[in-house]
């Protein structure tokens, strides 16, 4: 038996390194966890930094870190080789121009090192949860156990050398120079990047804050709501079958829900019903199945798609783009009764009046709480949204008010909730099917058997046992797996486990790894698999005897046994071509046409490579990278250079003929940076220098992708080319492109050709990429159109990343593009990736959606898979899944390290499953399932009309509700719209991917946007879809401690919220907003800008100035905070209100109407009510 733990001894890059403190990373998704020491590496470092010790001893001892129970686990590992089991890399380097230190002060960090199972807490294998865990108001209970501590471990190194590079070298078609070194070129300004756009047309008008927006909350100067209503007016709520006429609150059995008092009208307010005629009360109680509701039940295939002509009707439309930014203002007279018909806006559909909008109430600022005396506790009615009856509302109010926005179930609130809620304890992972905290909430967690949400995250813990309670549910079942996720540094990184010469032991049916669910059975010697029932028998090497209970001795000393994530060792077995692979390479591509010299960007790029090659990922306290680099530059040709060691100036060869893509040279293209370190210098000090006369504006693309795959193929090793390029590939090459774009596709059958490649030459290019383990990463910086569909999908299918810098200016938008490329140079990454996700029988992963290739139905291959990727799996039943055996996902993923180590990361995750539809409800997660339904739309919208994907989104949804309430929610009134509390923010979410810029595009929006939105939505973990759907929003003056270190409280997205005395920040991961109110005290801006007043605040900056006060501090601490929170650096956009810009931010206040037709959060709740009524009908 021999468990190969080492201690983490320091970084990956052996020190600290000072100049990278500017990017840290406190905080995991959500806000800082007080108390928690903040690494100053954090996130971006992966795990290193929780690992450093003090001193050796600590950390040195493997058996202080894994196994428990005092036991001494054998050593067989060198500690003079160390290597982190997790592919490392270090923080990106300063945003500033000052290259970064190759070293620093130690770091000392006093983690102790724990046992995860020193509390006996554990039992043989994973115990079935006994109740069903969910998230509740109340605080969840968890398993006894200290607070993770970090723990040393160690891992095994395998000693690669670099690989001897051929030395041949070609001659034909180039021409070899020594470069010389002309004169430098100034950047030229450009126009703004994605997000703010030049074409932002101007927009005036005044600014409604508070209390003038929307919806007019109700006042006690407009009188008690009345207690009956007219029976003559046509917009009174039609009664259904089912729905109580009489002032009685209709029955609800909605576990702690308390309808409210019938008098007041209290709480939220009704919806409006699907018909228009008023009928009469009839048959109260509740309703039946099989009833129908009178009236036409008209399918709503056309929600949002076409602005609806105006309409008389109160509340707010989203119709057409209005001038000024504002709804309507509310009408002032309701309806006159015998009006009958009208068009609803938002839904696009003639529809009845609607009725009983009876909005806000007075006192009733909390969603579904009673105002009567003793308020109820917090959340008491989650489940629900009465609707109050006829005779409750006063008549007046119902046209004017609609629903109070207060009265709908907040993100805010929920989130606040499970922050408050779940965020003080770890989450230990040894109880199966238990629903994490929300991805916004800060938590720890201690791996106890299943893997951490961090890696895993399901929509739902508790599966229906059969496929027909699925479909009727039709809430789809899927996982969003981040293999590498980086863990924060007081979490245990997965060990590295090595099975030996015959590899990690397996299931010899369904070849599943062993983990804790397999069992094993006659005294040890064979096992069962927990996936497939298969028994095998256990080779002697890693035979052990059981205890009493059945369990090994051995469990606490192997991660397999005892824990949900770990990594094995892989053998020869497991390589391409039987042969343990070379460390990668990285090609640095420059696109050196006219539009990149001129901007300053090559000159930019060179600089910076200068001290960024310097950090390139290592593993463990490996003195240097054994990443390899080379450097090619090109326009309608290609340059390679030589930058052997032994040169005195790099050599560059030029290749011409780009129709049949070849290296011109191997021994001198690829090398250790140390060695050609000064050629390097002097390359990247010549190139600015050797094209800044260039008047070549044309390029080519695909042959620059081919020239690296082909480089990587010479070396035979896997790698990543970084590709800075700026324009549309016209120039005569393969894989040439012509402008296509034509926004007037939209809303048309044909839009999808928008997000389609225009040549299938890419996708054969990307299956050429894969094969060789060539990841390629794009940095695009167009002035224009240059097809982003159609260049991104090698990058897509190769597990990259896109990066865009529309209109690259070099004042504004260095900072954001310099800390993206350092950031991307020196993040964990694993190459030549497969992943497959086995289940226990009874379901089977169908789907994936996300960065990858597959050549077969069952295996995620990537090029490289870096630790910000995601994929997301989705399973359907093939067959009856058991209460009592619960169901099982296995993904094993198999990738070669940053320096050329092949290793098998395994997560395992146990589920329980459900007879009864109300245990399935009871354990979703809408985060979750909103990354999943925006992947499957965003796919959706390259083979079906935007339009059709949208109506399929709403029915899925209105399904996925329907069934709730049919099955699930206690008997009601049908006026009532009854969510289950943990999906009670689906519509609000749902709304959000609705309105994103893919589904329904704001005018301003390029082609290009979206394709690259489209794109990179996909590889999105659930923190990031949650942020970019539903910005987050926070307001500076008000709420802001300066003397705290936490983060003010967000508010709703509405401009209703918004104060003209405020400021605001408003990061959807992408972007960060600071909103400046018109009345914004002078003291305040003259803090935060350092002028005078609010006129002289400019749009144009990028950074906030550095000013000493504390105000200022605090603003820039948080956005710092939320940068380092971010896979991407966001783009800092100052909004001043009434400003031009204004437009773009409200496009961000996702709860209110969008100006490109979305509908307002309320108008959506409504709507969908409507659709759950029509289905229950
Ligand atoms: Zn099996």
């Amino acid at each position: 038996m021999s468990v190969n733990q080492q201690a983490h001894t320091g970084p990956p890059y052996g020190q600290p390194q000072p100049g990278y403190h500017g990017y840290q990373q406190p905080a995991y998704g959500g806000q800082p966890l007080p108390g928690v020491p903040q690494s100053q590496y954090g996130v971006y470092n992966g795990p290193m930094p929780g690992y450093q010790q003090p001193g050796p001893p600590q950390g040195y001892f493997p058996s202080l870190g894994f196994p428990a129970k005092g036991s001494p686990v054998s050593l067989n590992s060198d500690t003079s080789t160390l290597a982190p089991n997790f592919i490392g890399s270090l923080r990106a380097p300063p945003t500033s121009g000052a290259p970064p230190p190759a070293s620093g002060a130690s770091l000392t960090s006093g983690h102790v090192a724990y046992s995860p199972f020193g509390h006996g807490d554990v039992q043989n294998g994973i115990p079935a949860s006994a109740a069903p865990m969910q998230r509740t108001p109340a605080s969840q209970p968890f398993l006894p156990g200290s607070a993770p501590t970090p723990v040393s471990q160690t891992s095994t190194l395998q000693q690669y050398g670099p690989p001897p590079a051929s030395v041949q070298q070609l001659s034909n078609h180039m021409a070899g120079m020594t470069i010389g070194s002309p004169a430098a070129s100034a950047p030229p300004p450009a126009g703004l990047g994605y997000g703010p756009s030049t074409s932002v047309p101007p927009v005036s008008g005044s600014f409604s804050a508070t209390g003038s927006g929307l919806y007019t909350p109700y006042t006690a100067s407009q009188g008690p709501p009345p207690t009956s209503v007219s029976q003559g007016l046509p917009l009174a709520q039609p009664p259904f079958p089912g729905q109580p006429v009489s002032t009685q609150r209709p029955p609800t059995q909605v576990p702690g829900f308390a309808p409210p008092p019938s008098s007041t009208g209290v709480g939220p307010s009704s919806y409006p019903p699907t018909t228009g005629a008023p009928r009469p009360p009839t048959m109260p109680g509740p309703p039946l199945p099989g009833q129908t509701v009178a009236g036409p039940p008209m399918p709503q295939p056309n929600h949002v798609s076409s602005p609806p002509p105006p309409s008389t009707m109160s509340g707010p439309h989203p119709g057409p783009p209005m001038s000024g930014l504002h709804g309507p203002p509310p009408p002032t007279h309701p309806p006159q009764p015998g009006y009958q018909m009208q068009q609803n806006g938002s839904f696009g559909q003639v529809r009845g009046p609607q009725p009983n909008y009876g909005g806000a109430y007075p006192g009733t600022p909390n969603y579904g709480s009673p105002p009567g005396p003793p308020p109820p506790p917090k959340r008491l009615d989650p489940d629900s949204i009465p609707s109050p009856q006829l005779n409750e509302l006063p008549p007046q109010q119902k046209p004017r008010h609609r629903i109070d926005p207060d009265a709908i179930p907040s993100p805010i609130q929920v989130i606040e909730d499970d922050r408050s809620n779940r965020g003080s304890e770890p989450f230990v992972t040894g109880v199966r099917g238990q629903v994490p905290p929300l991805v916004t909430t800060n938590f720890l967690v201690k791996d106890q058997g299943n893997a951490s949400p961090r890696y895993i995250r399901c929509t739902s813990y508790n599966i229906p046992c059969t496929s027909d309670m699925a479909k009727q549910s039709q809430v789809p079942l899927a996982a969003v797996i981040k293999p590498l996720a980086t863990l924060p540094p007081e979490e245990t990184l997965p060990y590295l486990v090595d099975h030996g010469e015959s590899g990690p032991v397996r299931c010899n049916r369904c070849k599943a790894y062993m983990c804790p669910f397999m069992q094993f059975i006659e005294g040890g010697r064979r096992f069962q698999c927990c996936f497939c029932s298969c028994v095998t028998e256990v080779p002697p090497h890693y035979f052990q005897h059981l205890d009493h209970t059945g369990k090994r001795v051995d469990f606490y000393d192997r991660p397999e046994l005892s824990l949900g994530s770990y990594e094995f060792l892989a053998t020869v077995d497991y390589c391409k071509n039987n042969k343990f692979p070379s460390p990668p390479a990285f090609i640095f591509m420059i696109d050196v046409s006219y539009n990149a010299v001129k901007s300053g960007l090559v000159r930019l790029i060179c600089e910076e490579l200068k001290s960024l090659l310097n950090y390139l990922p290592r593993e463990g306290n490996m003195e240097e990278s054994a990443i390899r680099v080379g450097f090619v530059t090109y326009n309608k040709v290609l340059h390679f250079y030589n930058v052997k060691s032994s040169l005195a100036q790099p050599q560059m060869m030029v290749v011409s003929d780009v129709a049949d893509m070849f290296v011109p040279l191997l021994d001198g293209f690829l090398v250790n940076v140390n060695e050609s370190r000064t050629v390097i210098a002097s390359l990247l000090d010549q190139i600015p220098e050797m094209f800044a006369d260039t008047r070549e504006t044309e390029t080519v693309f695909a042959p620059v992708i081919q020239a690296g795959l082909e480089a990587l193929k010479a070396a035979e090793c896997a790698g990543k080319l970084f590709i800075f390029h700026t324009s549309l590939p016209i120039a005569e090459a393969p894989g040439k492109l012509k402008n296509r774009d034509d926004k007037k596709l939209i809303n048309t059958d044909k839009e999808k050709t928008l997000f389609q490649p225009q040549t299938s030459f890419y996708n054969n290019l990307a299956k050429d990429c894969v094969a060789q383990g060539c990841c390629v990463d794009l940095f695009l910086f167009p002035n224009q159109y240059l097809d982003v569909a159609t260049l991104g999908v090698v990058t897509y299918q190769t597990g990259g990343s896109i990066y865009k810098y529309a209109y690259f200016q070099l004042e504004t938008d260095q900072d954001r593009f310099l800390n993206d490329l350092r950031r991307d140079v020196q993040k964990e990454v694993g190459f030549d990736a497969v992943m497959r996700v086995r289940t226990s029988t009874g379901i089977r992963a169908t789907d994936f959606f996300g960065a990858f290739y597959m050549s077969n139905t069952t295996d995620v291959e990537m090029a490289g898979l870096d630790c910000d990727k995601t994929i997301t799996v989705e399973f359907k039943h093939d067959d009856k899944l058991s209460e009592d055996s619960g169901a099982l996902l296995q993904c094993a993923l198999l990738y070669t390290s940053c320096a050329g180590q092949r290793r098998l990361r395994i997560h395992n995750l146990s589920l329980n499953c459900c007879t009864q539809l109300a245990d399935l409800y009871r354990n979703c997660e809408t985060d979750t399932l909103i990354n999943y339904l925006a992947k499957y739309a965003y796919r959706g919208v390259l083979s079906s009309p935007v339009k059709t994907v949208r109506d399929a989104l709403i029915n899925q949804c209105a399904q996925i509700l329907a069934c709730y309430r049919k099955n699930c929610a206690s008997p009601s009134s049908a006026g009532q719209l009854i969510l289950p509390e943990c999906m009670k923010l689906l519509p609000v979410y749902l709304n959000c991917v609705l309105k994103s810029d893919v589904l329904q595009p704001a005018p301003e929006v390029t082609t290009d946007d979206r394709a690259y939105i489209r794109q990179l939505v996909t590889s999105m973990d659930v923190a990031e879809t949650n942020v970019f759907f539903y910005p987050r929003l926070l307001p500076l003056q008000t709420k802001a401690d300066v003397d705290s270190d936490s983060l003010p409280p967000a508010i709703r997205n509405s401009e209703e919220r918004l104060s003209k005395g405020d400021i605001y920040l408003l990061e959807n991961g992408l972007n960060i907003f600071v909103w400046v109110g018109v009345n914004v005290q002078q003291g305040l801006i003259q803090n935060l800008f350092g002028v005078s007043s609010f006129g002289q605040i400019s749009s144009a900056l990028s950074t906030l100035p550095v000013l000493e006060n504390p105000f200022s501090k605090k603003v820039r601490s948080i956005i710092n905070m939320l940068q380092m929170q971010r896979s991407r650096y966001m783009k800092l956009i100052i909004v001043k209100q009434e400003d031009k810009l204004e437009m773009l931010f409200k496009h961000f206040l996702v709860e209110d109407k969008s100006l490109s037709g979305g509908a307002s959060y309320v108008d959506f709740l409504c709507h969908m009510h409507k659709e759950i009524r029509q289905l229950l009908s």
